[in-house]
């Protein structure tokens, strides 16, 4: 089984996605890793954000696997890859065609392995209306920016900078709907969950059920 999560930048995503999987066993896919990793080589490496085509060609030395991204096959540590220097330039390379359609083949590719095995957790931005639009449960996590703002200031320990923040959110968030590949949007047969007042149990309790009551009805 294929469960596809997407929504925007502190939506919960992450969270929800993780848990969701070891309450269902399944393997989680977290594909931002990916585009993450795309624009840590570009800024090691001095590639230009604006350079499609050299972004594409970097984009082909990035793997994923359910610990996360790899690069020339090996695993890239996390903290690299969540700096806001990277964050920002993760949203400016995902918007190149090159790069979606070399990490278009590298997602299917993984979530084919991992569903073979047991069954995985895909979380992103276009999972369910791109990389995945056959998946069994599409689920779009929403959430007010100011809740998301503060929740992504709690993650990373950085309460002070709360409005810094929220602005660099707002920015990515108008990139990420507005490109014209793959924009972020919900899938027309997606649930969509608003997670403004709700506790990451109940959002995960939520999506728990939606998948056991899809598996019973198999
Ligand atoms: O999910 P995360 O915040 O780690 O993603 C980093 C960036 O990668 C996003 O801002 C977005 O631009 C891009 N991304 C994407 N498509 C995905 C996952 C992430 O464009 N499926």
């Amino acid at each position: 089984m294929l469960v596809t999560i997407d929504g925007p930048a502190g939506s919960g995503k992450s969270s929800v996605a993780r848990a969701v999987a070891e309450r269902l066993g399944f393997i989680n896919l977290n594909t931002g890793a990916a585009y993450r990793a795309v624009a840590y080589l570009a800024l090691r490496e001095g590639v230009e954000v604006d350079d499609g085509p050299a972004l594409g060609d970097l984009a082909g030395r990035v793997g994923l696997t359910a610990e996360g991204a790899e690069i020339d096959g090996a695993p890239v540590p996390d903290e690299a890859l969540r700096t806001p220097e990277v964050s920002a330039a993760a949203s400016s390379v995902s918007s190149h065609p090159e790069v979606r359609r070399v990490l278009l083949s590298v997602q299917r590719a993984a979530a084919a392995r991992a569903s073979e095995d047991r069954g995985a957790v895909v979380e992103g931005r276009d999972i369910g209306t791109v990389v995945l639009p056959e998946a069994e449960l599409k689920i779009f996590l929403s959430a007010a920016p100011e809740e998301r703002a503060r929740r992504r200031a709690a993650q990373s320990g950085r309460e002070k900078e709360l409005e810094r923040i929220r602005a660099a959110m707002s920015l990515r968030d108008r990139q990420d709907s507005e490109r014209e590949t793959a924009p972020l949007k919900a899938a027309p047969d997606a649930v969509i969950v608003d997670t403004t007042d709700l506790s990451l149990d109940e959002v995960v309790s939520r999506v728990v059920e939606l998948a056991q009551s899809l598996g019973r009805g198999a």
